[in-house]
């Protein structure tokens, strides 16, 4: 099944489903029963995954303009302060 668009003069587009390559070339408006004839359109290829396609279209974005930030992530910096204290090899530093 194929999604194929038909415009009426007075009421705009109205959608209709039929099998590829059978749609006719003109359909009842169903507001006003008039002849609204068909209107070819792109069709609607996948583009792949809609995750996948939101990440590379930010990676675009960010490309040319990074996002600017004023301070880290919130918790990372406490995070990274207990990894550091964690470390053995750091214990026997002399302290200040
Ligand atoms: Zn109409």
């Amino acid at each position: 099944m194929a999604v194929y668009l038909y415009r009426c003069p007075a009421h705009g587009t109205t959608e209709t489903r039929c099998a590829m390559g059978a749609a006719p070339p003109a359909v009842e408006c169903p507001a006003c029963g008039s002849t609204s004839a068909r209107v070819f359109t792109a069709p609607r290829l996948s583009l792949g995954s809609p995750v996948r396609r939101a990440l590379i279209e930010r990676a675009e974005r960010t490309g040319d303009r990074p996002d600017v930030v004023s301070a880290p992530p919130p918790g990372r910096r406490a995070g990274r302060r207990a990894d550091v204290l964690r470390n053995p090899a750091l214990s026997r530093l002399p302290r200040p």
